[in-house]
């Protein structure tokens, strides 16, 4: 399987490369050449040995074909996914009225992320060793994104991982969800300063190209390919379980990545009739799919905070598709894009994309309000972000045929506060999330002074050669 840049202008690559790579060389996303057909296998929801792991190789095998042995990669995927806390890796509910939710939430920092990066954590440290090199993954947190990157690489031997998130300004569990995972290859930095320093500090490192060099300065942010490709395997495993009926998914949504692997899965030939975009108040994305434009405006803090974000990335992929995979124009509507913050497709492409998505928001109020709605009629807790997502698909519910899933993407344990606020009492936290926030924690404290960081940094990626 060779990948191409969604702006044209990028080198073709292998999933190696693009997996390492990360954002093309032109500005643009790496997607596959062309999609690959599921299997029978794959179709049947139950390859292998039935379990979900067997079903996620089956289902990814197109993509990596070439890049490792399907013995080895099944070895890979099986071991992603021991960690996880359920059986069933993505367990589904049941709610009633066709409705289900998915729960995305039982790995090791128990939110969505950790189906994506538990893997490709694997596969980075993998290929890495391949090549006989080594990185040092640099990135900044406002605090749900930094503990799945760090658990998904700690004592992966060829890769150091720093993380810089604002000092004070994350919540006790989210840092400490960080902080006190004890491997040697994780470092934790507490800036003094706000996550928007935090995130100016690592863009002012990667941008200085000998320090970046110097150290093999990496990410694994939302627009990697392989984080994509991790999430398609979900949407076929509930899919299958209804026997390929038009399942809808609706989907708590930020930076687009969970999504748009429904997306792919449907592109791949799995039966999925709508796909649901849930917002919160940062309704960038319900203006694009409900009239075909949108205009950029401030981030508004809501009790979601992993969806505040109004520019999101991964949209580029679908946009590539929708203007028939011409790089040219993509390029040029992006470019557009950032320097007029709006953008507006033809009238055809709006009309076209409503057949399949639906854009849908939920603000706090409604996002309250379906928390304690679903507590008071089926005892079951769920956390904001899923509570968005429900919202949407009970909206949607009446004029949609075939089964309705919510993908339920944080454990409520991780956003007590607004459980508390919805149901007057605190979701029980899991053993396993209480125990290890207990440990010591490991963390230095920084100014949000780029020389100092810096020196930080290249002390941290000398331990790999260390
Ligand atoms: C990251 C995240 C999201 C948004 O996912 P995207 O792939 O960015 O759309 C939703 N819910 C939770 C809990 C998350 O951590």
């Amino acid at each position: 399987m060779k990948y191409i840049s969604t702006r044209g202008q990028a080198p073709v690559l292998g999933f190696g490369d693009v997996l390492l790579a990360g954002l093309a060389a032109d500005g643009g996303l790496y997607v596959p050449d062309r999609w690959p057909v599921l299997s029978a296998e794959a179709l049947s929801g139950q390859p292998g040995r039935g379990d979900y792991a067997d079903l996620a190789a089956e289902v990814m095998w197109p993509f990596v074909d070439g890049a490792y042995t399907r013995g080895r990669f099944d070895e890979l995927v099986q071991d992603a996914y021991t960690g996880f806390g359920h059986p069933d890796v993505v367990p589904m509910v049941e709610l009633g009225d066709g409705l289900w939710l998915m729960e995305l939430f039982h790995g090791p920092t128990f939110a969505f992320k950790d189906v994506a990066l538990q893997l490709v954590g694997r596969l980075f440290d993998e290929e890495l060793a391949r090549r006989g090199e080594r990185v040092t993954i640099v990135g900044a947190t406002s605090g749900d994104t930094g503990s799945a990157a760090i658990e998904a690489v700690s004592d992966r031997e060829n890769i150091q991982i720093v993380i810089l998130h604002p000092y004070g300004r994350v919540s006790d569990i989210q840092r400490r969800q960080m902080t006190t995972v004890d491997s040697a290859n994780v470092h934790n930095v507490a800036i003094e300063g706000t996550f928007d320093d935090c995130q100016d500090l690592v863009k002012a490192m990667f941008a200085d190209p000998a320090f970046r060099a110097d150290h093999h300065l990496s990410a694994v942010n939302s627009i990697n390919w392989a984080r994509v490709m991790a999430q398609t395997v979900y949407y076929v495993a509930a899919a299958t379980r209804f026997d390929q009926k038009a399942v809808s998914f609706s989907v708590p949504t930020g930076n687009f990545g969970n999504v748009l692997a429904g997306h792919v899965a449907r592109q791949m030939g799995l039966a999925v009739n709508r796909l649901i975009v849930a917002s919160n108040r940062n309704d960038i994305l319900t203006q694009f799919f409900t009239t075909g434009s949108m205009a950029v405006s401030e981030v508004h803090p809501t009790l979601s905070p992993s969806m505040d974000i109004q520019v999101s990335s991964n949209l580029e992929r679908l946009l590539f598709e929708l203007l028939d995979r011409d790089g040219r124009r993509t390029a040029e509507l992006l470019d557009g894009f950032r320097a007029t913050g709006r953008m507006q497709i033809d009238h055809r492409l709006a009309t076209q994309i409503k057949r399949g998505w639906s854009g849908l928001k939920a603000d706090d109020a409604e996002t309250t309000a379906t928390i304690a709605d679903v507590y008071g009629e089926t005892g079951m807790i769920i956390d904001p972000h899923t509570a968005v997502g429900l919202a949407a698909a009970r909206r949607s519910r009446g004029e949609l045929e075939g089964p309705v899933v919510a993908m339920a993407t944080a454990h409520p344990a991780k956003f007590g506060d607004a459980v508390e606020a919805a149901i007057g009492k605190r979701p029980p936290m899991p053993p396993a999330l209480a125990e290890a926030v207990r440990r010591p924690e490991h963390c230095v404290r920084l100014p949000g002074d780029l020389v100092a960081v810096k020196a930080h940094v290249a002390r941290c990626s000398a331990v790999s050669s260390a």
